[in-house]
């Protein structure tokens, strides 16, 4: 059961005590506006009507179809997520993540984060541990990358999201790191989610090659339950039949999981085509159809990259993807958030 109220410190003692006079334990969700509690175990139906009727009570979900802290209806307004460094994931503004796939070297990093980072995006995004689907293919440089992406975040003042893929490891991501991203891969691995929830940091959580929007929302669950709200939705292709792009991008995916759900979406357009003369259109079209924002693989040589060189964009590719986007979100009437973000340390007021 969930018991949405309005969080007034009142409200809230009240439903505690009825709670445990009824002996059901129960974990409680604040946010901006609301409080929701997660009720564990059966309530008979007087204690659900006697819940219902408490001022302050605004809805009492007992079906248990019902029990998602991800759905809109739990809360309408959608999920702020405030990574770190005055940038926020799910606002008005639309965000761009772009870095390399992986993390190769100092020199190399800070070459990417520079043409990203004044290109327009607001993260940086690389990866220190790669899931590859050859053991001998390259790993990530592991907790050697994780060092040089916190040493950018140090220099350059982004945000950075890299991905965890051992439960072990989420302390130490946690500290380099100011998103943790859940992998394709990973989205399964109901230990992982937990333990990355547990960090309190944000969580990136990238929809499975083969899982359901369903199942998708289901990991989310996982994260929310922990009790860690910031949790960032990433939609990077499905496999189906067609083999023309690495993955099918389902933006259909994007607009259901707007609508159902009030945690914000960003959409990869480099691992789910695979290539890079593909990413613009598919960017452009993921932020028409409601996206939060993007994650792109960039690299300044991708003939030399140790992982995915054929989806990364150049230099000038990321520019004119970022001059493609402006007007784009204009019409949209979304502002990129690097703009706003330099639009508000050059003025003051
Ligand atoms: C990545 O973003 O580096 C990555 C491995 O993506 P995915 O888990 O979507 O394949
Ligand atoms: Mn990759």
């Amino acid at each position: 059961m969930l018991v949405i109220t309005n969080a007034r410190p009142s409200v809230l003692a009240r439903i505690d005590r009825i709670l445990v006079e009824n002996g059901l334990t129960h974990t409680r969700h604040p946010g901006p506006d609301r409080c929701v509690f997660a009720v564990d175990g059966h309530a008979g139906t007087a204690t659900v009507t006697r819940l219902a009727a408490t001022p302050g009570v605004i809805d009492v979900l007992t079906a248990p179809g019902d029990q998602w802290l991800s759905a809109r209806r739990v809360r309408p307004r959608t999920t702020r997520v405030d990574v770190g460094f005055g940038v926020e994931v799910g606002g008005d503004a639309f965000v761009v993540a772009a870095g390399p796939c992986a993390v190769e070297s100092q020199a190399v990093l800070n070459d990417i984060t520079s043409v990203v980072a004044l290109g327009g995006a607001s993260i940086l995004r690389g990866g220190a541990f790669k899931p590859r689907s050859h053991p001998a293919s390259f790993q990530g440089l592991g907790a050697e990358g994780l060092a040089l992406l916190a040493r950018q975040r140090e220099i350059t003042a982004i945000p950075v999201v890299t991905e965890v893929l051992d439960p072990r490891h989420v302390a130490a991501v946690a500290e380099s790191a100011d998103i943790l991203q859940i992998g394709a891969r990973n989205m399964h691995n109901f230990e992982l989610l937990k333990e990355a929830g547990r960090s309190g940091r944000p969580v990136l959580l990238k929809r499975g090659l083969a899982a359901t929007v369903d199942e998708w929302f289901g990991a989310a669950e996982y994260v929310l339950r922990t009790g860690n709200p910031h949790v960032i939705l990433c939609e990077r292709g499905i496999r189906t039949f067609e083999p023309a792009t690495r993955f099918t991008l389902d933006l259909g995916a994007v607009a259901v999981a707007k609508r159902r759900g009030h945690l914000p979406v960003l959409v990869d357009p480099s691992h789910a085509t695979g290539r890079r003369e593909l990413v613009r259109p598919l960017a452009l079209a993921a932020a028409a159809a409601g996206a939060d924002g993007l994650l792109l693989d960039v690299h300044t040589a991708p003939e030399t990259a140790r992982c995915d060189g054929a989806q990364a964009l150049t230099a000038t590719d990321f520019d004119r993807l970022m001059a493609d986007l402006r007007p784009l979100l204009r019409a949209l009437g979304r502002p990129l958030a690097s703009d706003t973000r330099v639009l508000a340390e050059g003025n003051p007021t």
